[in-house]
């Protein structure tokens, strides 16, 4: 197989090489304006002892820079409305405005330039063509564009390939089978919940979508590309191959898959990462992921904690590029594990079972404790096959991968809620004092 690059040099740059590249585009790309006009770095740079941005040599020096989390950049949007004090620009300079979904607090309001904004299409172009889209593609994008900046920068960054670009906003699910199959679509742009959903209705109104042109999906906003499960079932559904992406409002887009199908490859170009034990914050092989970005002057982060759990694999990758690349790509929230009788669960580690039943359409997990005991519950949707069979099978499956005695109810087809962005299948009613 022949790999695909956008920047052939940069992707495969030795890795000292690299490094040597990002600390110098830390120095003058970030620092060096945001230590000039940007108050909220300013004083956490200042207070580090870093005053120039030559103060800053090598990774070791970032390293003692102090992390940036979420909350500190919410209380700093309270406290000096409306944007906050992470500007390096005056207001005048900005030309987009996006907000995050809020599904952790409170929703964080995030500027972007237009050198930013060119900045997030330049990433999403190392997206496409490590997915192997071409200028001759015609991407369609199944979401509602609304706030969330969710794929406005997927739609931005198509500009940037010379693809043709639909925008799937406001419809219907079955027009937008509809649309994907009168206009030709050959990549698909949505979360992989909704891709799921998607071809459930196009089968349901009889169309085809197999047999349609999509050859490649690209999916965000949940994990689910990135387990075998869930891929398998897309890329099944369209008869493409399905891509996992990973990106975040305030951070920019800063992973991708490639056509090796080996995890999720940082954009080193465009990225600094690092891994940590969210404990002991020392550096590790898995833990959470500190991300600072190297394109976005006019409202940076720096050493960022995202709360994502990663795991590093500093192999080589098939497909020659010496970017660092995660395992299973986003395995989870740092604190997202459910704690269910003394084993600590991922979601995605339940959706991957569940999703090994291609009769099992929606899901939904809860949590109780009953006379004292943690409780899993799992309801499950069937589109065909045996009830009593299917239940015990996941019962199965759930014991033997997890190791959870967990009760098993099959509920009729359209009872539990759909969703076309964050799906929110697993709910926790235990009470915690
Ligand atoms: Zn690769």
């Amino acid at each position: 197989m022949e790999f695909v690059f956008r920047d052939p040099f940069i992707e495969t740059l030795r890795r000292e090489v690299l490094v040597e590249l990002q600390l110098k585009r830390l120095q003058l790309d970030v620092l060096q304006p945001v230590l000039e006009g940007n108050d909220f770095y300013r004083r956490k740079l200042i207070s580090a002892g870093v005053e120039h941005w030559w103060d800053i040599q090598t990774r070791e020096d970032l390293q003692n820079l102090p992390f940036t989390n979420k909350a500190e950049l919410s209380e700093d949007q309270v406290s000096n409305p409306r944007f906050g004090s992470n500007l390096t620009y005056p207001e005048e300079k900005y030309i987009r405005l996006h907000q995050t979904s809020g599904t952790t607090g409170e929703p964080l309001l995030w500027l972007d330039t237009r050198e930013s904004w060119d900045w997030w299409a330049r990433c999403w172009a190392t997206v496409y063509r490590a997915a192997g889209v071409t200028p001759q593609d015609r991407i369609f994008f199944a979401f509602s564009f609304g706030p969330f900046i969710g794929f406005w920068s997927a739609y931005e960054g198509a500009r940037k390939m010379n693809s043709l670009a639909i925008p799937g906003g406001g419809m219907s699910s079955y027009q937008r089978a509809k649309s994907i199959i009168a206009n030709e679509i050959s990549v698909l742009v949505c979360t992989p919940t909704y891709a799921l959903h998607l071809a459930e209705v196009a089968e349901e109104e009889g169309l085809d979508i197999a047999k349609s042109n999509v050859r490649i999906s690209i999916h965000a906003g949940e994990p689910g590309a990135s387990l075998p499960g869930t891929k398998r079932r897309i890329e099944d559904a369209w008869g493409a191959r399905c891509y996992d992406h990973v990106g975040a409002t305030e951070v920019g887009a800063w992973g991708f898959e490639c056509q090796a199908s080996s995890g999720v490859h940082v954009n080193e170009g465009e990225f600094i990462c690092e891994v940590i034990d969210p404990e002991t914050e020392q550096p590790a092989d898995e833990g959470e992921l500190v991300i600072t970005n190297l394109g976005r002057a006019g409202m940076p982060l720096i050493r960022y904690r995202t709360g994502d759990r990663v795991k590093a694999n500093a192999e080589p990758c098939a497909c020659g590029r010496s970017f660092l690349r995660f395992e299973g790509g986003v395995i989870g929230r740092i604190d997202g594990a459910l704690n269910v009788r003394g084993i600590n669960i991922f979601p995605s580690a339940i959706e991957n079972i569940i999703r090994r039943f291609p009769e099992i359409g929606e899901f939904a997990v809860n949590v109780r404790t009953l006379r004292s005991l943690d409780e899993m519950g799992i309801e499950i949707e069937l589109k065909s096959g045996d009830p009593d069979e299917l239940t015990a099978a996941v019962v199965k499956g759930m014991r033997d991968g997890v190791g959870l005695r967990v009760t098993v109810q099959s509920v009729p087809v359209g009872t539990l809620p759909r969703f076309d962005m964050k799906a929110k299948r697993f709910t926790d009613h235990r009470k915690f004092s």
